[in-house]
């Protein structure tokens, strides 16, 4: 360990001004309305519908409780084809729902599912796709939505990375039947802990509503049986702060991005995440692919940590190898998302990231690399 370095987290949760916090929350305390629905979360609802362009919009207290609501709401049963490559909340919300998660290889380029191998995965069990925007990489919607309407099945997006992309200026919460988004304090846009569903069928907010206050329906009603997902003022007033500056934020994030892109592009044995075109990008993640490289992903990993650069091995183990699913699905083969979980590595990336660190972080890996290769 080499003193005096400064330490460099993965991520830094962006937050508004100490003043412009307390400036919003102030009149709280002339209601003491804190929770269920107040002026605050309205407000945040309608502002977030505009800014996702999402022709239906809820808040929930978090993004994994979002998802296991929507999916609660399509009444789904049976099978649900999703992929391994993502955090455990993804297959959590299937398992959670008394569905049976299976899983589909990712494509080597972008991370996200392999929509050409979706179909030899459907059986007459199939009710659902649940695919993920990882990183903010959007999956191959037009495809996935054609097989969605073949075969009669919903699509429920994990969107928690992808706040604020578009495809060609349409909202990412507009495709499939549902979309869930996380504003977790590490992700692009936070609400501190927090989340939303975006959907097509308008019909789906009155019970989404009821579902995320207990399935309660009147004041002598429980019709459903929900649970408690309410998004409360506290958390509404952060994401109120937060929006003013999220596109401060995400225009930081790009230069970040661009420096990263500048120092590693073309490096051999490094493979940088495909950009499409006709997306605006949210830079969530800066992942990395040590495939080939003179070290490898751990190498790298624990290389940056000598230096106190914490990145992260962000999907590592995949979701079926976790302890309390290996024994039903670590013999699947999954050879992509098997050598991105080996592989991949995301480094530091946050607004207030200098571009001078970024640099440095270059810098240590590509020198590393040098000296290896003269050792040879
Ligand atoms: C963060 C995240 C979630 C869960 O969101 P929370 O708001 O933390 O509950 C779900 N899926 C993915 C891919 C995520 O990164």
């Amino acid at each position: 360990m080499i003193p005096n370095e400064k330490e460099i987290l993965v991520t830094r949760a962006s937050m508004p001004s100490y003043e412009e916090f307390i400036a919003e929350i102030k009149p709280i305390w002339e209601t003491a309305w804190m929770t269920n629905m107040g002026e605050f979360h309205d407000r945040l609802k309608d502002q977030l519908k505009e800014y996702l362009k999402a022709e239906n919009l809820l808040l929930f207290v978090n993004g994994h409780m979002a998802l296991e609501m929507a999916l609660q709401a399509m009444n789904l049963t049976g099978e649900v084809i999703t992929t391994p490559f993502s955090f455990a909340s993804t297959t959590h919300a299937i398992i959670r729902n008394n569905l049976t998660p299976v899983f589909c290889d990712i494509r080597e380029d972008d991370y996200t599912i392999d929509a050409d191998q979706i179909e030899a995965l459907i059986t007459d069990k199939t009710t659902a796709i649940l695919p993920v925007h990882v990183y903010g990489n959007v999956c191959d919607v037009d495809k996935i939505e054609s097989i969605a309407k073949k075969h009669n099945l919903k699509v429920i997006y994990d969107a928690a990375h992808a706040f604020g992309v578009e495809v060609n200026h349409r909202g990412i919460g507009t495709y499939g039947d549902a979309s869930m988004f996380s504003f977790h304090a590490t992700k692009v846009y936070n609400t501190i802990e927090g989340g939303a569903v975006t959907f097509k069928d308008p019909s789906l907010e009155i019970l989404l509503n009821y579902l995320k206050n207990f399935g309660i329906t009147g004041k002598e009603s429980v019709e459903y049986i929900g649970g408690n997902a309410k998004m409360n003022e506290f958390q509404a007033a952060m994401g109120i702060c937060n929006l003013r500056h999220v596109e401060d934020n995400i225009e930081k994030r790009r230069l970040v991005t661009e420096r990263y892109r500048e120092h590693l592009q073309g490096v051999s044995g490094i493979r940088l995440n495909a950009i499409k075109q006709g997306i605006s990008q949210n830079y969530a993640y800066f992942p990395v692919s040590f495939d080939g490289f003179e070290l490898t992903r751990n190498q790298v990993y624990d290389l940056l940590a000598s230096h106190k650069i914490f990145a992260r091995k962000y999907f590592y183990p995949l979701i079926t190898d976790f302890e309390c699913y290996r024994e039903r699905f670590s013999d699947l083969e999954l050879p992509c998302a098997r050598r991105a979980a080996d592989s991949v590595l995301t480094l530091p990336l946050y607004a207030d990231l200098p571009l001078e660190d970024v640099d440095r972080i270059c810098e240590i890996i590509l020198s590393a690399a040098k000296k290896g290769k003269q050792s040879v």
